[in-house]
C-alpha cells in the first residue's frame, strides 16, 4: 500500500481548496470524501431540469476580497454583480419612512454596542445588548437566525464582532456549488469514503473506511466541527481536551433554504428584491423574489423556526410560506407557489448544520480548532477561518492556509 503524504478529509470548499495548493506543491495527496458527490455545504441543484439553485452558499460574500470571484471567472462562471438590497425590505414589506429610520436608529445603535463589548473585550451573549422592550428586538434577532443560524442568546458577542464583511456581495449565475465542484477538477477525490477512525499512534497515520485503510504521513481534517464534536470519526489516540472543547464551543448554526416556484409572470414583484415575512417575529421567513428574474421565490429560514420546520418536514415549510406570502400579497397569490426544492441541513449527517457561531466565551475556540497536533494533524474549514468564519471563501482560505502549514512542516 502506497503512503500518501497527505490525506485529507472532506471535499468541500476548505479541503478542495487545500488539495488544490498541495498539488502546486507537488504533494502526494488524497481526499476522502464521504458523500457521494463534491462541494459539501456548496450545493446547487437543478430541479426538474429547471434553473439552477443553491442549497447551500450561494453569495460571495466581501466578494471584492472573495479569491472565488476571480477563479469563477477563471473558470467562465458569471459573476453577477449586482448588490442585494437587504437594505430596503423593511420598506418593502410596507413600514413608513418614519418606521424605517428608526429601524435604522436601533440598529446601527445594537452595532455600536456590539463594537463597544469588542473594545471592551469580555465575552458574553450578544442578547445582552438588546435594549429591554425595543420595539425592534425581534427583527435584530430574526438577522441573527439568518446570519448565524442561532439566535442572539446563544451567541458570542466577541465572535459576532470578529466577522469581515466589506458588503459587497455578489452572486455566481450557475450556482456556486458548481463553482467548488469545478475547482476539484482533476484532483485526486475518493467520493464515498468516509473515513471512520483515524489511527495516529505510529509513524505513519492510518485512515479507516469501509472500502480500506488510507496511510499518509499527515492529515487535513475538514468535516464540521459538530462532527469533531460527536466524535463520528474516531481517533487513535483521542484528540486533546482543548480541541474537542473548540468543537464543542463552534456548533453549527442551522439556516435552510425553500425555493417556490411561481405559477405565471409575476410582474409586480421587482426581480431580485428581498421581503420580510414580519418585522415582529423572531420566527419569520426571509423572502428573495424572483432571484436572477426567474419565477422563483427563495425563502430563507434561520435558528429555532428552521429546526422546526425542517422537523415538521417540507410540506410544512412549504405551507409556512405560502402563510407569510399570503399575508404579504394576498391568498390568491400564494396558491400559486409550487415548492420546488428545499434543504434540511440539520439532518444532513455529513454535516449536522448550516454554518457554525461560538457560544458565549467561546470566540478564541476557532484558532484552537484550527490548532495542528504532532506537526501532522491539521484542521482546516469555514469554523477554523478567522473573520471569513461562516463562509465558503473562508473555508476555501483556511484550506490553503492549512495546506501551506502542512508542506512547511514536511519540508
Ligand atoms: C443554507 C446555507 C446558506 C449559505 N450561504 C452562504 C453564502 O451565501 N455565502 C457563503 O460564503 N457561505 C454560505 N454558506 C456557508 C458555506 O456553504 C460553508 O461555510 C462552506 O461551504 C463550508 O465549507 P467547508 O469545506 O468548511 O465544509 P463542508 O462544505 O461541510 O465540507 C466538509 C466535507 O467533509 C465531508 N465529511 C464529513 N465527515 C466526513 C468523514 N467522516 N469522512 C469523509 N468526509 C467527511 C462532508 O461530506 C463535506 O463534504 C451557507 C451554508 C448554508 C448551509
Amino acid at each position: 500500500m502506497s503512503v500518501y503524504d497527505v490525506a485529507i478529509i472532506g471535499a468541500g470548499a476548505a479541503g478542495i481548496g487545500a488539495a488544490r495548493r498541495l498539488a502546486e506543491r507537488r504533494l502526494e495527496t488524497i481526499v476522502l470524501e464521504a458523500r457521494d458527490r463534491l462541494g459539501g455545504r456548496a450545493f446547487t441543484v437543478a430541479p426538474a431540469g429547471g434553473y439552477p439553485v443553491d442549497l447551500g452558499c450561494e453569495w460571495l460574500h466581501s466578494a471584492d476580497r472573495n479569491p472565488l470571484t476571480r477563479l469563477a471567472r477563471a473558470e467562465g462562471f458569471t459573476v453577477v454583480e449586482k448588490l442585494p438590497d437587504w437594505g430596503e425590505r423593511l420598506i418593502r414589506t410596507g413600514a413608513s419612512a418614519a418606521e424605517s429610520a428608526d429601524w435604522q436608529k436601533a440598529r446601527a445603535a445594537f452595532q455600536e454596542r456590539v463594537a463597544a463589548a469588542a473594545r471592551k473585550g469580555t465575552d458574553h451573549a450578544a442578547a445582552d445588548l438588546l435594549e429591554p422592550g425595543n420595539r425592534w428586538n425581534a427583527l435584530l434577532d430574526a438577522i441573527s437566525t439568518w446570519a448565524n443560524g442561532v439566535e442572539l442568546d446563544r451567541l458570542s458577542v466577541q465572535d459576532y464582532a470578529r466577522y469581515e464583511d466589506s458588503g459587497v456581495n455578489w452572486r455566481v449565475l450557475e450556482g456556486y456549488g458548481r463553482l467548488i465542484e469545478r475547482l476539484a477538477a482533476g484532483l485526486p477525490i475518493r467520493l464515498s469514503t468516509p473515513v471512520h477512525r483515524i489511527d495516529h499512534r505510529g509513524r505513519t497515520i492510518r485512515l479507516e473506511t469501509p472500502s480500506g485503510t488510507v496511510e499518509a504521513a499527515a492529515v487535513l481534517v475538514t468535516v464540521p466541527p459538530t462532527l469533531i464534536a460527536r466524535e463520528t470519526i474516531a481517533f487513535t489516540p483521542p484528540l486533546p481536551s482543548a480541541k474537542m472543547e473548540a468543537a464543542h464551543g463552534l456548533p453549527l448554526g442551522l439556516a435552510d433554504k425553500l425555493f417556490l416556484a411561481l405559477d405565471g409572470p409575476a410582474p409586480e414583484l421587482p426581480p431580485d428584491s428581498h421581503i420580510l415575512g414580519s418585522t415582529k417575529r423572531v420566527a419569520t421567513g426571509g423572502y428573495q423574489l424572483r432571484p436572477h428574474g426567474r419565477p422563483m421565490i427563495a425563502a430563507y429560514f434561520g435558528g429555532a423556526l428552521a429546526r422546526r420546520l425542517e422537523a415538521e418536514g417540507p410540506g410544512a415549510m412549504a405551507q409556512f410560506a405560502r402563510d407569510e406570502l399570503a399575508g404579504l400579497f394576498g391568498s390568491a397569490f400564494a396558491k400559486r407557489l409550487r415548492r420546488i426544492a428545499s434543504s434540511a441541513w440539520a439532518v444532513d449527517p455529513w454535516a449536522l448544520g448550516s454554518y457554525s457561531f461560538a457560544l458565549p466565551g467561546h470566540a478564541d475556540d476557532r484558532e484552537k480548532l484550527a490548532a495542528p497536533i504532532d506537526g501532522r494533524l491539521f484542521f482546516a474549514g469555514e469554523a477554523c477561518a478567522p473573520g471569513f468564519f461562516s463562509t465558503a471563501h473562508g473555508a476555501y482560505l483556511s484550506g490553503l492556509a492549512a495546506a501551506e502549514a502542512v508542506a512547511a512542516a514536511k519540508n
